[in-house]
């Protein structure tokens, strides 16, 4: 019983430092050893488990400062020359359009606006029928 209780306690202190990023994909074997040094000695792993440094957020700034920067879409890092996100297409620098593409896209919005007013209408005549 003792045996379960101290798998399950565990656990607590290995997901804690998992959340941290601590075991990173090239240290797959941590989740099991912070399992085990939580099982075995939990009173230490535990307080050691929350003081521990978020690994993720020093990647990050420490990318950050390489060149790269934050997607505000996905939160995902890329190059710092990148237009678009490679994770998720977010446009940074959309490109400036000339003035006919600008023409063109009003011209289709207004098209939009006739067949919606032409729609309405249609909906009023049959009211009124
Ligand atoms: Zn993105």
């Amino acid at each position: 019983m003792i045996f379960i209780y101290a798998i399950l306690l565990g656990l607590i202190p290995a997901s804690i430092a998992y959340k941290k990023g601590y075991p990173s994909k090239n240290e797959g074997y941590n989740f099991f050893v912070w399992w085990i040094f939580g099982a075995s000695l939990f009173i230490v792993a535990l307080p050691w488990a929350i003081l521990l440094k978020s690994k993720k957020g020093e990647l990050e700034t420490s990318r950050a400062s390489e060149g790269m920067k934050k997607c505000p879409e996905c939160a995902e890092l890329v190059k710092k020359e990148a237009r678009i996100c490679r994770f998720c297409g977010y446009e940074f620098y959309p490109k400036p359009k000339t003035i006919d593409q600008e023409i063109e896209e009003l011209d289709r919005q207004k098209k939009e606006v006739n067949e919606k007013l032409k729609e309405h209408e249609d909906d009023l005549n049959e009211e009124i029928i």
